[in-house]
């Protein structure tokens, strides 16, 4: 009877959370050509050709040579007919992730960024911008609708099946793609995992020799007529990574491109604008490149096979990932007996681009841009442990007010991440509603971080010396309004999923972390808040404004999948507290120091570690006294989570609850690839 009560209950509890998100305003963009971009976004240049002094402090700056000076001949307007050869700033946005680094070091104003967003071309070309095209205001051009050639190539282009094969960071901007944030299924266009059913297939990003097998491998499954889209700088030219050893510099070189998106990660938007332009090209008849898949002798394409090795009669071997939405770029080698995990080996290198050497060829300023990659999950983490360490070594003591300001930047990227983890683990215990809920809210807190930093993902925000822009106008405001909102979205996700009985059933008890056993494995962050133990490097060795604020430390002794999810909805709570304070009590002042872009840092080491939204991050940097650091280390918060006791967490579980157990260890593969 007290069962029966329970359950009434419980499914009036559901139908009333399922009302009130009814009539709830949803955060989706009509499209195109709406957006939620604000005018603080950093997007495509413009440039004064007046003000230039050719002086090319852009160009040597530019730590992905996407700037080349170029000779134009200009004529003397106060000296007549008298001409003269000047050199102007060229800029390639195959190559270009919209930094910004070149604005801060010209000298005159001469190259400033606009917020135009969308660049999507059908010939690469295009992306190149000559100073003249720089100095032209750039507009969103829709493309036209053609006339339609024939049926057939007008019911093609009205039913793409699209493949996403996101191999970067740049799948970070295709999660809001599928999200009530922007729900591009509402156009028809649908996502497919299998290859013979797609006629798209979408590259997102960076591509290592390992991830370039696969995508070969999953071209030529692609049944005639198919179309590419290469998205992000790094498929189009290496992009940051241009002189990584392990990047695969250019994706034509290997399968024939068919749409071109620029950006670093694009915006999800974009994407929609890049299927809009293959949809009208494909109407007027286009039917693909059909160029052949170009192999070099190293580039085999896989083949399967039946691997056997090792395994026993009963047992079979099946991958989990490297893709998403399994496991992020990351894959664990599963060997099952049944449904019963006996084995799991983590295979890594999807997406190692040697970072800690990448850092040592470029200046100390110029890190300010690459750091934030190795997790895109929460840059700003990141970009606070970088700089926290060069100021140590540079003996820069931060202005207040930028103290105050990284808190902010730290704690709405923690909700991000927290936000976009439970879209994961819900997804992954089968809560696909609670997914597109908690990742349409995320992007209000992403609105939030442009407004501040000019970035949704790369924000490049925190630098050595301070933060790089002061506050827009009505910051204050407009966050109050978000952290409300969430607060009460935060409820919502109480009833709908952290509190619902089957979500409890799925992750319950599941993959226990006991407390010696995450000391042992040296788990910092939530999972090992989670249990029992309460260690935050907040609270413990504060850094920027922390000793100064109020908060709280949740802890449960439980350790399981469900008690991570959990304490991470708490955190959130948590981070809206510090959010609140920080807004009124934000000093004024200036909010940095100066640290050029060419600087040396004084000979020496220094270590500084943060309380990333995963746990301890911490990086060791050594100087020799020149403009580029000597030696760099990055202890990240996932490698012994996910390489070292997750396999162990995974033996005799059910495969079902493998994401479960995955996701609520919330694992970020790029900081443990590096
Ligand atoms: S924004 Fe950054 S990558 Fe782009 S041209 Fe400027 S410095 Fe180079
Ligand atoms: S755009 Fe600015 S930094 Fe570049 S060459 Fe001209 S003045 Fe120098
Ligand atoms: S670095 Fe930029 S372009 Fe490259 S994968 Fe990441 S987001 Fe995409």
């Amino acid at each position: 009877m007290t069962k029966t009560i329970k359950e009434v209950k419980d499914t009036a509890k559901a139908l009333k959370t399922g009302f009130k998100l009814f009539f709830s305003k949803p955060i989706t963009c009509r499209f195109p050509p709406e957006t939620l971009l604000t005018k603080e976004f950093r997007g495509r240049h413009v440039f004064n050709p007046r003000k230039c002094t050719s002086c090319s402090l852009c160009a040597k700056v530019c730590p992905n040579k996407a700037i080349e000076m170029v000779e134009k001949i200009e004529e003397n307007t106060t000296v007549q007919s008298q001409i003269k050869v000047v050199r102007r700033p060229q800029i390639d946005y195959a190559k270009c992730c919209f930094c910004g680094l070149c604005v801060d070091v010209c000298p005159t104003g001469a190259l400033q960024t606009t917020n135009f967003s969308t660049m999507v071309a059908l010939d690469k070309d295009e992306l190149l911008h000559s100073p003249e095209k720089l100095a032209q205001h750039a507009e969103l051009k829709m493309p036209e609708k053609p006339k339609i050639k024939d049926l057939t190539s007008w019911g093609r282009s009205r039913s793409l099946w699209v493949l996403d094969y996101f191999t970067g960071c740049c799948f970070i901007e295709a999660i809001p793609w599928v999200s009530s944030g922007f729900d591009m299924e509402r156009f028809g266009l649908l996502l497919t995992g299998s290859p013979r059913h797609a006629d798209v297939l979408l590259i997102g990003g960076y591509v290592t020799l390992k991830t370039l097998k696969r995508i070969i491998r999953i071209y030529q499954q692609i049944p005639q007529p198919k179309f590419v889209i290469a998205f992000g700088s790094c498929s189009m030219s290496g992009g940051t990574y241009w002189d990584s050893y392990n990047t695969i510099k250019r994706i034509a070189d290997y399968i024939p491109v068919d749409v071109w998106v620029a950006g670093c990660p694009p915006r999800p938007e974009v994407i929609g604008v890049a299927i809009v332009t293959a949809m009208n090209a494909i109407q007027s008849g286009y039917e693909g490149k059909k160029e052949e898949v170009r192999l070099t002798e190293e580039l085999e394409v896989p083949r399967v096979t039946e691997e056997r090795d090792g395994l026993k009669k009963n047992e079979f071997s099946v991958p989990f990932g490297p893709q998403h939405p399994a496991s992020g770029n990351f894959q664990l080698k599963l060997k099952i007996d049944g449904e019963i995990v006996k084995e799991a080996t983590p295979q890594v290198g999807y997406l190692h681009r040697g970072f800690e050497k990448l850092m040592e060829y470029r200046t100390w300023y110029q890190n300010v841009m690459l750091v934030q990659r190795v997790c895109v999950l929460d840059g700003a983490s990141y970009e606070l442990a970088y700089s926290g360490s060069v100021e140590k070594l540079a003996d820069i003591k931060v202005p207040e007010r930028a103290r105050y300001l990284r808190v902010i930047q730290a704690e709405l990227s923690r909700i991000q991440s927290h936000l976009l983890n439970f879209g994961l683990i819900a997804g992954a215990a089968g809560f696909e509603t609670a997914q597109m809920i908690t990742w349409g809210d995320r992007e209000k807190i992403l609105l939030l971080l442009e407004q501040l930093t000019g970035g949704r993902i790369y924000q490049i925000y925190t630098v050595p010396g301070g933060v790089r822009r002061n506050t827009p106008d009505n910051f204050k405001e407009k966050a109050l309004k978000t952290t409300n909102h969430i607060r009460e979205r935060l409820k919502i996700y109480d009833e709908l999923f952290i509190e619902n009985p089957t979500f409890k059933i799925r992750t319950l008890g599941i993959g226990k972390v006991p407390s010696d056993t995450a000391i042992k494995h040296d788990i910092t962050g939530p999972n090992l808040r989670a249990s029992s133990v309460k260690f935050d490097i907040r609270k413990n060795t504060p850094y920027a404004a922390y000793h100064e604020l109020d908060f709280q430390v949740p802890v449960f002794k439980e350790g399981d999948a469900y008690h991570r999810t959990k304490i991470r909805r708490l955190e959130i709570e948590e981070s809206l507290n510090l959010l609140e304070e920080v807004l009124n009590k934000l000093p004024s002042g200036p909010f940095r120091k100066r640290f050029g872009v060419f600087n040396r840092v004084p000979e020496g080491e220094a270590l500084h570690c943060v309380e990333s939204a995963r746990g301890e991050l911490c990086f060791h940097l050594v100087s020799n006294g020149s403009k580029t650091p000597y030696r760099v280390k990055i202890r990240g918060p996932t490698f012994d989570t996910t390489l070292v006791m997750l396999p162990k967490l995974l033996r005799e579980v059910y495969v079902a609850d493998v994401p479960v157990i995955y996701w609520s260890l919330d694992n970020c593969p790029g900081d443990h690839d590096r």
